[in-house]
């Protein structure tokens, strides 16, 4: 099996390395991703400028790498139409370190990443966890890999495209791995007029909306402690997923707590 493995938090992130290290036990992978941290740059592309690469030295041993002075989605359509050689089998994207849950998917650049693998007709997955800090990455990177092999032995089909989130919390605490569908509302978004000593400036800032109160979604199941899978491209035109079931997610969870 070949992974591509990229992110929107850059090519130095913790969460992209961990994720490669694990992958790498099971898979030949590839690591392709933004020169610097590209979060919230949602699904765009570079049309009006060069895109430049680099050959870097890996953090992990025989992992392929470049970084790429562009977006998530550059680095996606890059890596398969001109840097991988050979057949890719699947694209993961992550792990972001912070949540992207609700409607918050539509401007996060791990999943405008994980979009291009889908729109190349590969499986995908987006995977982040609910913090900044480091403490329970390894449980997501943990999970690619178990749904790395779920999709490498035809049990997930080829065409899926996951947004995977887990809560930040020790894998004992975590209750199960629930199949939802995008809350709502995950942000608002208000200006702040700033004054820099000469002029006027505004800065963006995001606010948590209230708590989830719908139990189908992804927010309500993070906040209950659960891992949360949304198939998201059936998600978004509103029909109903055929990809993964509640009893593979049962057995998804056994299999995570014995990793
Ligand atoms: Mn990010």
């Amino acid at each position: 099996m070949k992974i591509l493995v990229t992110n929107d938090d850059g090519i130095s992130a913790e969460g992209l390395w961990i994720l490669a290290k694990e992958l790498r036990k099971i898979a030949q992978v590839v690591v392709v991703a933004p020169d610097r941290e590209q979060s919230a740059t949602g699904t765009a592309v570079t049309l009006h400028q060069p895109l430049r690469i680099q050959r870097i030295t890996p953090s992990v041993p025989e992992v392929e790498t470049y970084s790429v002075e562009g977006t998530p989605a550059d680095s996606v359509i890059l890596a398969l139409d001109k840097l991988v050689k050979n057949k890719i089998d699947l694209v993961v994207s992550g792990i972001n370190q912070g949540p992207n849950l609700g409607d918050d998917v539509f401007i996060s650049g791990t999943v405008g990443a994980a979009l291009q693998g889908y729109l190349h007709g590969l499986p995908t997955l987006a995977i982040s966890i609910d913090a900044m800090d480091r403490l329970y990455l390894n449980n997501a990177a943990k999970l690619a890999v178990l749904l790395a092999k779920k999709i490498d032995s035809n049990i997930l089909p080829p065409n899926i495209f996951l947004n995977v989130n887990l809560p930040s919390i020790p894998l004992a605490k975590i209750r199960g791995i629930k199949i939802t569908r995008l809350a709502r509302k995950s942000h608002s978004d208000t200006v702040d007029e700033r004054y820099d000593g000469k002029r006027k400036y505004y800065w963006l800032v995001r606010h948590k909306v209230n708590k989830a109160t719908d139990s189908k979604t992804d927010i309500w199941a993070i906040e209950q402690g659960n891992i949360s899978i949304t198939p998201l491209l059936t998600n978004w035109l509103n029909k109903p997923s055929p990809s993964i079931t509640d009893s593979l997610c049962s057995e998804l969870f056994q299999e995570l707590l014995r990793a």
